[in-house]
């Protein structure tokens, strides 16, 4: 597989792909090593996982420049995105220590309730953020006792190989935590497929995701996925709609627009809707799309030829409110776009484009934002503003999405639960009780009547 940089179209590592008996021998050797981690001591195995994040941190400029090179990340983006995995290890190294069950009253005995780690836990990762999206399944699964096999988008296998490689120097046993690069159809189906993986944690596409959950229905696998957004940014008339504007560029050109969380619809209160256009409109165009590997740049290419392609589909014939600029030249550059939706009809208002483009539409009344932005098979992320409070808060119960924020345009912190509802996924990632997501509970009855 050629790993393609895609700020210049060359060509940056080629990495073999794994065929279907490597991915086989993989599963077998993680299975093989799943019985003596789950026995490693609960202190040990958060040693371990610190030591982990120690060596994490210690190459935290080498694993941003693979990044920026094999997936166009913004040199920002890509430290604070080896940060994150850091940061994450660090978080569930705390966990071993704290799986505790209960003890539950019954009459004629004691009842306790276990932790039990699932056994082999399979992670298939996309390309638009490599590491984190890595680190929020493997992290939790082996701080729980699993031992896993990840499978790298095709794109972007770099980092999750030297991870790999990470995790084996801080003391991590070998078949503990593999990385297997190779393509989807092959490698993560097979963990799909393979009765030794006993759970599959997915992030990509919807249309992926449903034939992840019906292949793992053959065998009850357990199954997280975490599926496309198309999030809304609900802007109130009565908000600072400076800051709202100032923030949304941000919201949905982050990574390119790359992002399941991309806040892609903005809905503006119809009687502030001028006002805002005017204040979105220098800020559109002052984001900086350049060379990512400078530290002014705000925005990166996309990340190959067909995704710009895809992306383009949506813009032709609609209608172009302003757009920011892009280098010219060789790479898959996109500039940051604003289209105005005609109805909610329109293809880019419906669906989840992934990449820099984000449509506007009017609306006239807090019921009626609910109702757009509810009209969405999605439901992962979003944002609303507004100085009312009892306005937020009845917004942001009504919204039907997993993970909102109010008067921010950021909601995805390692601290608390992220994942979608209706079609945007299935269960959910990081907060405090993510390990209990890698584990079964068993419920044991010791008779203590004579
Ligand atoms: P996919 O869903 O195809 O890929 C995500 C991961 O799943 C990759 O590692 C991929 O491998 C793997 N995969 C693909 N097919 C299978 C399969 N049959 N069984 C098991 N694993 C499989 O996403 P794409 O990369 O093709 O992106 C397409 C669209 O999906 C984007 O434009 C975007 O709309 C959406 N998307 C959403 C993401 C999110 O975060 N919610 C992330 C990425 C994409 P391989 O690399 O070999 O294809």
């Amino acid at each position: 597989m050629d790993v393609l940089n895609p700020a210049t179209g060359g060509v940056v590592a080629t990495v073999p792909a794994s065929g279907l008996a490597e991915t086989d021998s993989a599963i077998e050797r993680a299975r093989g090593a799943f019985d003596a981690w789950r026995s490693v001591a609960p202190g040990e195995r958060a040693r371990l996982l610190r030591r982990f994040a120690s060596i994490v941190d210690e190459h935290v400029e080498e694993l941003a420049a693979l990044e920026v090179a094999q997936a166009g990340h913004t040199i920002g983006n890509a430290r604070w995105e080896a940060g994150n995995v850091r940061d994450v290890l660090n978080y569930y190294a705390g966990a071993p220590e704290r799986l505790s069950g209960r003890q539950i009253p019954v009459p004629g005995g004691l009842d306790v309730t276990f932790h039990e780690p699932l056994g082999v836990v399979g992670v298939i990762v996309p390309w638009n953020f490599p590491m984190p999206i890595a680190g929020w399944g493997f992290a939790p699964a082996l701080a729980a006792g699993n031992t896993v096999v990840l499978k790298p988008a095709e794109l972007t296998p770099l980092t999750a190989l030297r991870l790999a490689e990470l995790g084996l120097d801080a003391g991590l046993p070998e078949g503990v935590f593999t990385v297997v690069p190779g393509k989807g159809s092959v490698v993560g189906q097979r963990f799909v497929t393979h009765p030794a993986v006993r759970k599959v944690c997915f992030t990509g596409s919807t249309e992926v995701g449903k034939q992840i959950m019906a292949g793992c229905a053959e065998q009850v696998k357990r199954v997280t996925l975490e599926l496309g957004g198309k999030s809304a940014n609900i802007v109130f008339a009565d908000s600072d709609l400076e800051l709202a504007a100032a923030s949304a560029p941000a919201a949905v050109y982050d990574n390119a627009g790359q992002d399941c969380c991309a806040r892609s619809r903005i809905l503006v209160q119809r009687s502030a809707y001028d006002r805002f256009m005017a204040l979105l409109e220098p800020a559109v165009k002052a984001f900086r799309c350049e060379d990512p590997s400078l530290e002014t740049a705000q925005m990166g290419p996309l990340i190959s030829a067909g995704q710009r392609a895809s992306v383009e589909s949506y813009v032709d014939g609609a209608e172009v409110a302003f757009r920011g600029s892009a280098p010219d030249g060789d790479g898959f550059w996109y500039p940051p776009t604003v289209l105005t939706a005609r109805s909610t009809g329109d293809r880019h208002w419906r669906e989840e484009v992934f990449g820099p483009v984000v449509s506007v539409l009017p609306f006239e009344d807090e019921a009626d934002a609910v109702r757009l932005a509810n009209d969405t098979e999605y439901g992962l992320s979003g944002s609303l503003w507004t100085r009312d409070l009892g306005r937020a808060i009845r917004v942001a119960r009504a919204v039907e999405t997993g993970t909102l924020s109010v008067n921010s345009h950021s909601s995805v912190r390692y601290w608390t639960p992220f994942g979608g509802v209706k079609q945007s996924g299935l269960g959910r990632e990081l907060g405090p009780d993510a390990p209990l997501a890698f584990t079964e509970t068993k419920n044991v009855f010791f008779r203590t009547e004579e």
